[in-house]
């Protein structure tokens, strides 16, 4: 079974946590109430400002100020008792048990895991990184949208203001409606929102339900969707298609699916082919028993089709716990069976929210009543300094 039962009780060993994703979060909290016996821990981020995605639709709408979608990172540590290193990590050595960061001395561990997150496919497409907004890192999208948001209040032009958002699932729907809500309560210019996505329709793998009642009012609020627009570049205020003509952007948001980072590859340990670590039900990576990677960045080997969304994270941090502390004292690890199923709530950004569960969808204020109250709720949890 292994573990750190043996280990004489004076000398400490080291937990280290690579990234400050959903599950970390929790793991702090758990820390902060009972550290593990015997262990230090330390946290590496590469910002000491985590941001929740979740609310970030709602911040886009105006409805959250931006430190309401902040965790702060060292006050959590604080709490917890852990040290904070500010910086990448770029390598996990675990033949050297230790993590190699940028421009830091390595951080050895005994204990480890990785809660990274993901980063947006198709950035390396012919002036992507030049001229649209990537949603990751979402604390560059935060920052980026809220200067045009003021750019645009503040400007004169009177032309139409063009939008256009790649990507058909629930980032891409939330963030078209909820900047249409933005913009159009807040400028007088003309604007002309369009959601253009790769498939034949929104939100695949989802109830139809749900994408009719998108269509609906995408319909009543004048955004325009097209479906089986691939991209294949973009130049400045121009986005070329595969198929169909170039469209005019003033923004251009991009919110295709996930790509891992190349952390993994890099360190050499066993990926999919998309460069996600593999793990084991029990969330520990393939072939490497002390070291755990959890949320977007893993991919678990017996549910590889489970979705890069914030939920899975979010239940997989609990359970990160217990094996974390199972693992130091030498006991048995649970499995974790992801959910077969999951709320989904979409912000529409003018107060309503569309929900879809157990293949039925609804819709309406309540809706959005609900959405903000789960997730405020989260965010208490981790909320513990008010900078
Ligand atoms: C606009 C938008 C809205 C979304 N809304 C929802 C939603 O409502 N529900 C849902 O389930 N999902 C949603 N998602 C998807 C969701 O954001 C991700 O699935 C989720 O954030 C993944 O969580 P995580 O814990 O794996 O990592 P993250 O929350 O991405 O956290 C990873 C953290 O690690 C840090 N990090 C990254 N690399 C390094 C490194 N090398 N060294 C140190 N630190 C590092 C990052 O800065 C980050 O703070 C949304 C995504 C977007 C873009």
């Amino acid at each position: 079974m292994g573990g750190f039962a043996g280990y004489p009780r004076t000398m400490a060993r080291d937990l280290v946590l690579v990234g400050s994703g959903h599950s970390h979060a929790q793991v702090l909290e758990s820390l902060a109430l009972e550290p593990i016996p015997g262990f230090r821990a330390t946290v590496i981020v590469d910002s000491p400002i985590a941001i929740y995605s979740g609310m970030v639709p709602g911040f886009v709408a105006g409805q959250y100020r931006v430190d309401e979608l902040e965790i702060d990172i060292p006050a959590l540590a604080e709490r917890a008792g852990a040290r904070v290193v500010v910086a990448r990590a770029t390598r996990i050595d675990p033949s050297h048990r230790q993590i190699v960061v940028a421009n830091e001395t390595p951080v050895p561990f005994d204990l480890a895991s990785a809660n990274i997150g993901s980063t947006v496919a198709g950035l390396d497409l012919p002036g992507i990184r030049d001229f649209a907004l990537p949603t990751r890192p979402i604390a560059n999208l935060v920052h980026l949208l809220q200067q045009r948001i003021t750019e645009l209040e503040k400007g004169d032009d009177r032309s139409t203001y063009r939008v256009v958002v790649v990507g058909g699932g629930a980032g891409g729907v939330e963030l078209a409606f909820t900047l249409q809500a933005r913009l159009s309560r807040e400028t007088d210019r003309p604007l002309l929102v369009q959601l253009v996505h790769s498939g034949k329709r929104l939100m695949t793998g989802y109830p139809s339900g749900l994408a009719r009642r998108i269509y609906r009012n995408a319909a009543r609020r004048g955004i325009r969707i097209e479906p089986e627009r691939r991209v294949v570049g973009a130049d400045e205020g121009i986005v070329r298609f595969q198929t169909g003509g170039p469209l005019a952007f003033d923004t251009l948001l991009w919110v295709v699916g996930a790509a891992s980072y190349s952390l993994f590859r890099d360190s050499g340990l066993p990926t999919d082919s998309s460069g996600f670590v593999r793990t084991r039900s029990t969330l520990q990576v393939e072939g490497e028993d002390d070291l755990f990677a959890v949320g977007d960045c893993a991919t678990l080997d017996e549910f590889p089709e489970t979705p890069k969304a914030g939920v899975y994270a979010v239940r997989q941090g609990p359970v990160l716990m217990r094996n974390l502390r199972a693992r130091a004292a030498g006991n048995a690890l649970e499995s974790y069976r992801p959910q077969s199923d999951f709320l989904t709530l979409l912000n529409l950004g003018d107060g309503n929210a569309l929900g879809a569960k157990w293949g039925r969808s609804f819709e309406g204020r309540w809706v959005m009543w609900l959405k903000d109250r789960i997730d405020r709720s989260f965010m208490r949890r981790f909320q513990v300094s008010v900078r």
